[in-house]
């Protein structure tokens, strides 16, 4: 194992993710995925998918580089049935070898959110309760993770940079510099299946309350928290330690 992975909090290890990152920022997606398996060891390597809209082209990508890299996938107990299809349909046409499913805590469901309505009046708490504590857990066996955001994406994604420190792990971002053409050639290229709702006007589809479909030249994320400032949930702007 390579000695920047466990601990990051030291001044030298910080300098050696900011060489990794700087020696990966033009790499493709692939060789991006193939650094983190050297540099942590596959079986201290997630890659973290919602089995969203464009979720198949990275789990595509890590299936060509390691079919048998985890995937953690957080089952919010909010999500659409055509999710939960896609994620199978995925793990099948992909050959995924080791996709797992977390859940949020049952005793942290019925005392902060007993009447599921939390994600209409906190739904800061509600993605606490349901995205960003269970993925804490999830990921405490690994040294890094991978996911798929990209700096076309805006918001706080505009410039991410290739490899970070997300708390006590380095988070690889393959697709930073990924363009929306990009993702669509990998779709039509690998012939992947698509996201069942995708169809019916939604482009970026996560827990059903929080998403809407976007009306015609509406960026990709405009349906989600539709009429909040919330742009976030939280697992990508929280420090999980
Ligand atoms: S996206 Fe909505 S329903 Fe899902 S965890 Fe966040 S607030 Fe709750």
């Amino acid at each position: 194992m390579n000695a920047i992975a466990p601990q990051v909090s030291s001044i030298s290890a910080l300098a050696s993710v900011e060489e990794l990152d700087r020696a990966l920022r033009d790499a493709s997606p692939a060789e991006v995925i193939a650094a983190a398996v050297k540099t942590v060891g596959r079986e201290k390597l997630a890659l973290v998918s919602s089995f969203g809209t464009e979720s198949a082209t990275l789990l595509k990508v890590m299936a060509d580089v390691d079919p048998a890299i985890p995937v953690v996938f957080l089952d919010t107990g909010w999500l659409f049935e055509e999710t939960l299809a896609y994620r199978d349909t995925l793990i099948a046409a992909l050959g995924l070898k080791d996709v797992r499913s977390i859940k949020p805590a049952e005793e942290t469901l019925s005392r902060e959110d007993p009447d599921r309505d939390l994600w209409f009046s906190d739904p800061d708490a509600c993605c606490r309760i349901r995205k960003v504590e269970p993925l804490a857990r999830a990921l405490q066996p690994f040294d890094a993770w991978l996911n798929g955001r990209k700096r076309f994406q805006g918001n706080a994604r505009a410039d991410i940079p290739v490899v970070e420190i997300d708390g006590a792990r380095l988070k690889f971002n393959p697709f930073a510099n990924v363009s929306r053409e990009e993702l669509e050639a990998i779709f039509v290229r690998a012939k992947l299946p698509r996201h069942p709702l995708a169809a019916s006007g939604f482009l970026s589809v996560g827990c059903m309350p929080c998403t809407s479909r976007t009306a015609e030249g509406e960026d990709a994320r405009a349906g989600r928290w539709r009429g909040r400032s919330k742009t976030e949930c939280g697992i990508h702007t929280m420090k999980i330690s």
